[in-house]
């Protein structure tokens, strides 16, 4: 799997994420969302270069011009709640993309043991589409094994681009063993070292659902 950390070069993608971890900016739940919104769209353009592109004769009022489009024959899926600004970014670019989402919940057992369970799937067919996968945090990386496991259920993408923000380096390890080697990018803003018992990222975000839509029971 490769992996593409934007957050290695200086870029403003850096102070975004910056602000996503900055407790007292978090306390505004717009901007919070605002931010992952940006950073959808930056990890937007940065994956609009790797598609395929044809030329196309666009009518101006004064002429012809040859235009190179990219194909956006694209699927952009997400995991609820927390990756919702970021798809909505990633859609801000690719304006004709289809899209899925998944409802993927831990189910905590003794011992703050948890299993992850996906109650629910919409999604077109991704049969040789390009699909584009975000999630705000890879934490275990499970859920979003899970996910993408049962996207592919409905056929076989033909190439899949994974979009984290913030990743722990146990997920890097975990996907490159789970996933197709060749037909998978990981693209990532920073990977951080620790996990918690709970399996939170640190130092990370905290909970970034909570942090983009409140508190659940
Ligand atoms: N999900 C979160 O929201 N935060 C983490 O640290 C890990 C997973």
């Amino acid at each position: 799997m490769k992996v593409i950390n934007l957050g290695e070069n200086n870029s403003i993608l850096n102070r975004f994420v910056a602000e996503l971890r900055d407790k007292e900016i978090q306390k505004d739940s717009l901007r919070f969302r605002r931010n992952l919104e940006r950073i959808g769209e930056i990890f937007a353009y940065e994956i609009s270069k790797t598609l395929e592109y044809n030329q196309k004769e666009v009518t101006t009022p004064l002429g012809i011009a040859n235009c190179s489009v990219p194909d956006e024959n694209l699927i952009l899926g997400t995991i609820l709640r927390a990756g919702l600004p970021l798809h909505n970014g990633i859609l801000n670019f690719f304006d004709k993309a289809q899209n899925a989402f998944i409802a993927a919940y831990r189910k905590y057992g003794k011992d703050n043991k948890f299993t992850i369970q996906i109650e629910y799937i919409s999604s077109p067919k991704v049969e040789g589409k390009t699909l584009i996968l975000a999630d705000t945090m890879l934490a275990t990386g499970s859920s979003l094994v899970l996910a993408y496991n049962k996207l592919c259920e409905l056929g076989e993408p033909a190439h899949t681009h994974i979009v984290c923000p913030i990743a722990s380096e146990y997920s890097l390890g975990y996907l490159s063993k789970q996933l197709p080697h060749k037909k998978v990018t990981l693209w990532v803003a920073a990977v951080d070292e620790e996990l918690t018992n709970k399996s939170y990222i640190v130092p990370g975000i905290g909970d970034a659902g909570d942090l983009a839509y409140g508190n659940k029971l």
